[in-house]
């Protein structure tokens, strides 16, 4: 393409994004009375609606377990920021919270403060909402309207940036909006909810009265200044402070009154009479967004002015009365809470967000990925990033009870976890809740169990290591064992906590050590899960053959018309099965009573009244359910043990991929073979991995390491 072609084409382009020009107040009421939901909003309603806007949410997921929504920040905090801010799902939460109070209305008189310790990226967390607002705003969807007037050949806006509908006079604007607007949803809401309620009470600024004074008095007829009303879109811009303004502890503070002294000689020259063109360095955001980086600085004495104008009403500017509603928000330190917490009138106007460091170890191990690459993982044995992450976590949680209320014994899960259950609580935060939760524990994770923790967790994250912190103990781990032949284990990374003594004083006593024993517990499920092949047919065959058998003496050879197999009757065959269904509870005599009892239950319970009488197939009948169920479990828990004693086992693993594999046993090489593979391709493990992580649990014994508690 010519340049001059692409360049016409970029200008077609910019001209189609644009949002279009001032409209004639008369279009601007035929494009509300369309679309009124589009026009009558205010600044809040634009935040909670650009909040939607962005956030994408996964409908095919399971909701969370304590967030509202399965919703995805990335757009907000991540795509096209100059610095990406990883939020995890609490704090997503509280946010979703906030945007639920805008869209119900009622929040003026309010500021907002985002509270977090020092790097915990709550800056960050502001800019990146106060850009994608910015970029909402210039949006189709996202425009907001402000006054804007031409008169003769003056052309200019509003100083407080006043919504065009509210020009019409007060007292009549309910009936006219009513007279004007058709019936339907939008306008019940309008007129009843208290979203809406700026639609009746806003009154124009002091300098749009006095034009709607001088004009109709001038032309001698009643809202003949609705002819010189336009609808400007507002674009917000940071940079001029015009929407949006970001105030720092270092800026200067300006309390003088501002003046546009030409637009107040062009006004007087037309009109021939007095105006005063002045406002507040406020009015710029009215209807707009105040944030205050920070309280410290010159922003405690911008905190203290903020706080008069939500106190009252209207406030005065030179001679004129100014009344300012915008968006006051702001970040704070807790330590510099000092400058207005025991100030009483301060407290029921402070609405505070916890915006603490990291408590999900996935998005701390995001964070990683992202300043260190995504290729990090291939130095680490998989598990190991996110036990880091756990083990930094650990330093920012409280120890309380409230897990020890929910659990009906928690000491049956000790084995393999903390005693602050810290190591629970941060699988709940990652919206995990763990498959060896029993059943009981698992039903009582209900509703209001879920409240009390997301309330508990607004009191975490407030201190131990620093995002800072982290990313600094990250990259030591990273620098010292990376270049290693071997991948990063967890034996490495307690070996690295305890030689940083004054980082080891800060994580909770014995938590490395518990986190092993964590580590070693999900390995061993993993090897257990790999191990096993799970044959559907195979398993369905082993139980009807064996039901079949029942009926019959020893020493027979039958057809099974269930299975079309035909079938040896020995003792030798039921006690295999036996075995397995046993587990260690097998003994000869007691695999004889118990095949007495399956016997009587098969003739009587599951052919009789279950198959003949009811209709049931075998495999529906309740004595299958039960010794499938039975079966299988005791395939997988005991997978691993005709290997347990087997020394050719551990040498086999080590001679795996080499020549010497193949001098061993048919059957020992196809379960190492299925093993090593499902390890890869079940659990992410390197070819490497696999074969360490195996040789790892024979060492430590892993095998028998959580029996006796199980
Ligand atoms: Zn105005």
């Amino acid at each position: 393409m010519s340049k001059q072609k692409a360049l016409k084409q970029l200008v077609e382009k910019i001209k189609a994004d644009k949002i279009s020009d001032a409209l004639p107040f008369s279009s601007f009421l035929d494009d509300l009375i369309k679309n009124p939901d589009l026009f009558f909003k205010d600044i809040f309603k634009v935040f909670a609606d650009m909040v939607e806007f962005y956030l994408y949410e996964d409908k095919t997921k399971k909701r969370n377990l304590l967030t509202l929504e399965n919703a995805d920040f990335d757009k907000i905090f991540y795509d096209d920021c100059e610095e990406p801010f990883f939020i995890d799902r609490l704090l997503a939460n509280r946010l979703l919270k906030l945007t639920n109070v805008f869209k119900k209305g009622g929040q003026y008189g309010q500021i907002y403060l985002f509270e977090g310790p020092p790097g915990s990226g709550k800056s960050t967390f502001l800019n990146n909402i106060l850009a994608k607002l910015q970029a909402y705003t210039h949006k189709k969807e996202g425009v907001l309207y402000q006054t804007n007037w031409k008169i003769d050949s003056l052309d200019f806006t509003c100083p407080e940036h006043d919504n065009p509908i509210i020009q019409i006079p007060k007292q009549y604007r309910r009936d006219f909006l009513n007279q004007v607007l058709p019936e339907s949803e939008f306008k019940t809401k309008l007129f009843n909810e208290k979203i809406y309620e700026w639609v009746w009470k806003t009154e124009p600024c002091a300098l749009c009265k006095s034009i709607q004074k001088n004009i109709t008095e001038k032309e001698n007829e009643e809202l003949a200044f609705l002819n010189y009303l336009y609808a400007k879109p507002w674009t917000f811009d940071r940079q001029y402070g015009d929407g949006i303004s970001v105030f720092n502890p270092n800026d200067m503070l300006i309390d003088k009154p501002l003046q546009n002294e030409i637009l107040k000689k062009d006004l007087e020259t037309y009109f021939k009479k007095q105006f005063q063109v002045i406002y507040s360095v406020w009015a710029n955001t009215n209807n707009g967004i105040v944030a205050l980086m920070d309280i410290k600085g010159t922003n405690v004495e911008r905190l203290m002015s903020i706080h008069g104008l939500v106190s009252d009403s209207v406030h005065k500017v030179g001679l004129i009365e100014e009344n300012i509603k915008s968006f006051f928000m702001g970040s704070v330190n807790p330590a510099d809470k000092v400058h207005y917490q025991y100030t009483p009138s301060f407290q029921d106007r402070i609405v505070t967000i916890p915006v603490p460091y990291i408590l999900d170890y996935n998005t701390e191990v995001d964070v990683y990925k992202h300043k260190f690459g995504k290729n990090i993982t291939q130095f680490f044995q998989p598990r190991v990033i996110q036990n880091i992450a756990r083990i930094i976590i650990s330093t920012r949680l409280q120890s309380t009870d409230i897990l020890e209320q929910w659990l009906e014994d928690s000491n049956q899960y000790l084995p393999w976890l903390d005693r602050d259950l810290f190591i629970l609580k941060m699988e709940i935060y990652a919206d995990k809740l763990p498959n060896w939760l029993s059943e009981e524990d698992r039903k009582n994770f209900d509703e209001k169990f879920k409240k009390e923790l997301g309330r508990e967790a607004e009191n975490e994250g407030q201190f131990g290591f620093s995002g800072r912190q982290s990313l600094q103990i990250f990259n030591a781990i990273y620098t010292k064992y990376s270049k290693n032949e071997k991948l990063i284990t967890m034996e490495m990374i307690e070996h690295f906590f305890e030689e940083r003594e004054k980082d080891y004083q800060e994580i909770p006593s014995e938590f490395v050590s518990n986190l092993i024993d964590y580590y070693d517990f999900e390995t061993l499920q993993e090897l257990k899960e790999s191990v096993y092949s799970y044959n559907e047919t195979h398993i369905q065959k082993d139980i009807l053959n064996y039901l079949f058998a029942l009926n019959y003496e020893s020493d027979n050879l039958v057809f099974n018309p269930y299975t079309n197999e035909k079938i040896e009757i020995s003792t030798i065959n039921f006690w295999n099965f036996e075995h397995i269904i046993l587990g260690t509870e097998f003994t000869t005599r007691y695999a004889e009573k118990f095949r007495n009892m399956m016997r009587k239950d098969y003739v009587a319970q599951t052919l009789v009244q279950e198959v003949q009488i009811q209709g049931k197939t075998i495999q529906e009948s309740l004595q299958y359910q039960f010794l499938y169920e039975k079966y299988t479990q005791n395939l997988k828990e005991n997978s691993l043990n005709p290997y347990l004693e087997d020394e050719n086992f551990k040498r086999a693993i080590q001679d795996y991929d080499t020549h010497a594999f193949q001098a061993y046993n048919e059957r020992m090489k196809n379960d190492i073979i299925l093993l090593l593979n499902n390890l890869e391709v079940k659990f992410n493990y390197s070819k490497e991995g696999a074969k360490q992580i195996v040789l790892y649990a024979l060492e430590k014994d892993l095998m028998t390491k959580f029996v006796d508690n199980e």
